[in-house]
């Protein structure tokens, strides 16, 4: 069953273009491998699939839904239903701890303050890092704010998460981790795990894998 269809995909940057007709499909719980070189359009692939960025041609649907059919609204409700973001560097709030960084997107939800707080505690015990609770990003290693990254993505039970270049900041056998971290914790909840990387050995890990060239993909599930 098709969680996520990607149909020919452009997007130009100025008159850079960095997606030529790029198409990907997810089925429920499925974890797929984006893989490419640098400049192969891996960033804007994921941005358009979280509809953080519009294509200039081609569409995206969650569950039959396409993102370009709903309204704003609309779609930031679908993304927070569907979509778990897990960005290159963390990306955290400096002036949050990390417990409350994860806690964030429930806040968002409207959930109460000390449910979120119980529901970020217990993440960043998933993640292995329970113990640095309070500390803001700043204190923390690469390879624990990315840790932070993922129980943050993870906290709202998404159907899809998308990463970006997990291990892109990390040392190997750091960045290592923290994918088996990603892999495990999406296989516990059922969520589909869609990685963005240049690192071909990723791929292993997952059930399949996209190929990305200059701004186009080759994905037999999605052609076929
Ligand atoms: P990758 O993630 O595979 O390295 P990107 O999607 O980041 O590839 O970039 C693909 C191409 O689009 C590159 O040539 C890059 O310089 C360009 N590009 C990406 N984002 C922007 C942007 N916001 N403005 C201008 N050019 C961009
Ligand atoms: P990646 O490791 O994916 O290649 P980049 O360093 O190329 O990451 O890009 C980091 C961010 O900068 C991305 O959000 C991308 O869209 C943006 N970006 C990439 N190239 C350009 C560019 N030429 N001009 C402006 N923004 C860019």
């Amino acid at each position: 069953e098709l969680l996520l269809q990607a149909r020919g995909l452009h997007k130009g940057f100025g008159s850079t273009p960095a997606l030529r007709g790029a198409s990907v499909v997810v089925r429920r719980g499925e974890q797929l491998a984006v893989t490419g070189p640098s400049g192969s359009g891996k960033s804007t692939l994921l941005h358009c699939l979280a509809g953080t960025l519009l294509p200039d041609a081609g569409w995206v649907s969650y569950d039959g839904h396409r993102l370009d059919g709903l309204s704003a609204d609309a779609r930031t409700r679908l993304r927070r239903v569907h979509i778990g973001l897990v960005l290159q560097f963390g990306q955290l709030v400096p002036e949050l701890t990390a417990l409350e960084n994860v806690a964030l997107p429930l806040l968002l939800e409207g959930r109460r303050r000390a449910d979120a707080a119980e529901a970020a505690r217990q993440w960043l015990d998933r993640v292995g890092i329970a113990g640095r609770a309070d500390a803001t990003p700043a204190e923390l290693s690469g390879g624990e704010q990315q840790r932070v990254a993922i129980a943050r993505g993870l906290v709202s039970s998404p159907s899809v998460v998308l990463a970006d270049e997990p291990t892109g900041a990390l040392d190997t056998v750091g960045g290592e981790q923290v994918v088996q971290v990603l892999v495990k914790a999406t296989r516990e909840t059922g969520a589909a795990l869609v990685v963005v990387t240049h690192d071909h050995r990723l791929a292993a890990w997952m059930d399949r894998e996209v190929v990305l060239r200059d701004g186009q993909t080759v994905d037999t599930e999605a052609d076929a």
